[in-house]
């Protein structure tokens, strides 16, 4: 079994670490703030690098899974970076939701060191890592992605390959823009059910049960109708960080985008009302008027 680096060990990458554990392989460990690479290797028995460069010189993949564009550029180009450690024969795959000319940049300089880099971003939040069950958008050679398909069918129930390198990222985007979309029609159609006299809970049956009852409003069903207790699968920072990219992607593409800018608007203002590190569906606690 090739020994895999996981390099960001947030909510997905910790999830997703769990995972490729469970499933066989061997594990390197490294995460800017050390508290969250010890946390997870306490579990699993994995050891923590100090640095990506360190982690990527002791493996055959390199698996990221990171905030932004700049903690992808940081993490790969800085100093004590992926770059400088990688191996020749080892093969990179992020899976953070960035810029596909992000993507590019970095992957060419992974390409200069004699290793590859593929964009592997996925659809589906926490707990659907823990299910193995996301959705992979692969970018890259063909054999390249087929030689990882292994180690992404333990975290995914498909691998789709959309394209060349930077297509992975480019599509995510587009589907980000769907589910936030619905995550703010969501929210809205339900502080108007509530405003206008309907308990949350029997809204919630009608819209779950109807033909808008898509995955995404089935599994945050809880969130919504207790926000008080919803675990954060998304935050809303990073929310507002998808629909920039969204926006910018459509810009620069020629593609209309006003839906996405005024959700943009929307969750900016729910930022701003105290709720940046919230889950997502906080979006109808703003809407509610109900932000601490
Ligand atoms: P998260 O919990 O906020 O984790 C972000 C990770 O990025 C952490 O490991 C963080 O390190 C690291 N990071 C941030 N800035 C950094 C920097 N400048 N240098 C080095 N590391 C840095 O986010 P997440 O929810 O796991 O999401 C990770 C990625 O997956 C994001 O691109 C997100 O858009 C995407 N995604 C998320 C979901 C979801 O439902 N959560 C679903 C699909 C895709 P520290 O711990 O040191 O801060």
């Amino acid at each position: 079994m090739p020994t895999v680096a996981m390099v960001g060990l947030g909510r997905m990458g910790s999830a997703m670490a769990r995972r490729f554990h469970g499933a066989g392989y061997d594990l390197v460990l490294w995460n800017r703030d050390p508290a969250k690479s010890e946390a997870v290797a306490a579990d699993i028995g994995a050891p923590v690098a100090s640095t990506p460069a360190e982690a990527a010189s002791r493996a055959d993949i390199v698996f990221s899974s990171l905030a932004d564009d700049d903690a992808l550029r940081e993490v790969y180009l800085g100093g004590d970076g992926v770059v400088s450690g990688i191996q020749t024969h080892t093969i990179a795959i992020d899976s953070s939701t960035v810029d596909p000319q992000v993507v590019i940049e970095v992957g060419t300089a992974v390409d200069a060191t004699g290793a590859v880099m593929i964009d592997c971003p996925v659809s589906g939040s926490v707990p659907v890592v823990e299910a193995g069950a996301l959705t992979v958008m692969a970018g890259g050679p063909e054999e390249v992605i087929a030689s990882v398909e292994p180690l992404l069918l333990s975290i995914a129930k498909q691998v789709i390959r959309v394209g060349d390198r930077g297509a992975g990222a480019a599509c995510k985007l587009a589907v980000n823009g769907l589910v936030h979309g619905l995550n703010v029609a969501l929210s809205e159609a339900l502080v108007l059910a509530e405003k206008a006299g309907v308990r949350r809970d029997i809204a919630y049956d009608v819209f779950a049960g109807g033909v808008g009852g898509a995955p995404f409003v089935q599994y945050k069903r809880e969130a919504f109708e207790h926000p008080e207790d919803a675990t954060v699968a998304f935050s809303l920072d990073l929310v507002a960080k998808d629909l920039e990219l969204i926006t910018g992607l459509g810009q620069r593409v020629g593609a209309p985008m006003a839906q996405a800018q005024t959700g943009l608007e929307i969750v900016k203002a729910a930022i701003d009302s105290g709720l940046r590190d919230a889950d997502m569906s906080a979006v109808a606690v703003y809407l509610r008027g109900d932000s601490a």
